[in-house]
């Protein structure tokens, strides 16, 4: 995506997560971009945004170039995801 603030393009987000200790650090993420105008990222309740409101939420995801939040829009949708394992036959 380009970031709506420095006009860079962009792959990865910089967020911020709570470590095993309780200490914040920042870590890039994977995005996908979809439904022409959405860019997904996938993280877990590690994210330091996560208990957030939309506002301070959305103040937790910058752009590894200018460090602002690379979006003009506000919106945010934050979904809880279920991950499925299956296994093949052994060999
Ligand atoms: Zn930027």
């Amino acid at each position: 995506m380009k970031c709506e603030k420095c006009g860079s393009e962009i792959k990865q987000l910089i967020i911020s997560v709570s470590d095993a200790y309780g200490s914040d650090c920042s870590i890039s993420v994977d995005i996908t971009e979809c439904e022409k105008n959405a860019v997904v990222f996938e993280t877990d309740k590690s994210w330091t945004g996560y208990d957030q409101d939309g506002e301070d939420a959305n103040q937790d995801i910058r752009c590894p170039i200018c460090g602002k939040n690379p979006f003009q829009n506000d919106e945010i949708q934050i979904y809880n995801i279920v991950r499925v394992v299956k296994f093949k036959k052994a060999k």
